[in-house]
């Protein structure tokens, strides 16, 4: 979707701090770090929402789910832990209709979010 900014990121037609890349999803720094560790990872096929993910995209949930495990420990938070968060829809506050995961880390986190 040439009007999607995160298929605009994958594309590589807006810049960003990419963090890691592989044949279906790619992560990078979040432009507004909410946390030491902010890193989003996106599918690089365009799917709005997690409401939008069907059977199709099971096994591309999980390959997403761990690449964030992996970046977790490459940003050496495997011990400390780290907070994936996919927020999904207006009551979450989703800025941006492509699917992804939020990894925070670096800082104790409270619970419930806000
Ligand atoms: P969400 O609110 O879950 O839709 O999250 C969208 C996230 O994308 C927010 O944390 C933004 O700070 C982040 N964001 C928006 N534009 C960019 C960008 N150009 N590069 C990196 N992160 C961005
Ligand atoms: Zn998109």
């Amino acid at each position: 979707m040439s009007d999607c900014l995160f298929c605009r990121i994958a594309a590589k037609e807006i810049p960003a701090d990419l963090v890691y890349e592989d044949q279906q999803a790619i992560a990078f720094r979040d432009i507004h770090p909410q946390a030491p560790t902010h890193v989003l990872i996106i599918p690089r096929r365009h799917v709005s929402g997690l409401d939008a993910a069907g059977e199709a995209e099971e096994a591309l949930l999980g390959h997403l789910a761990q690449v964030a495990a992996r970046l977790a420990e490459q940003e050496g938070l495997a011990e400390s832990g780290y907070r994936v968060v996919l927020n999904n829809g207006p009551d979450a506050g989703q800025a941006v209709a492509h699917l992804h995961l939020h990894l925070l880390g670096g800082r104790k986190m409270t619970w419930p979010p806000g």
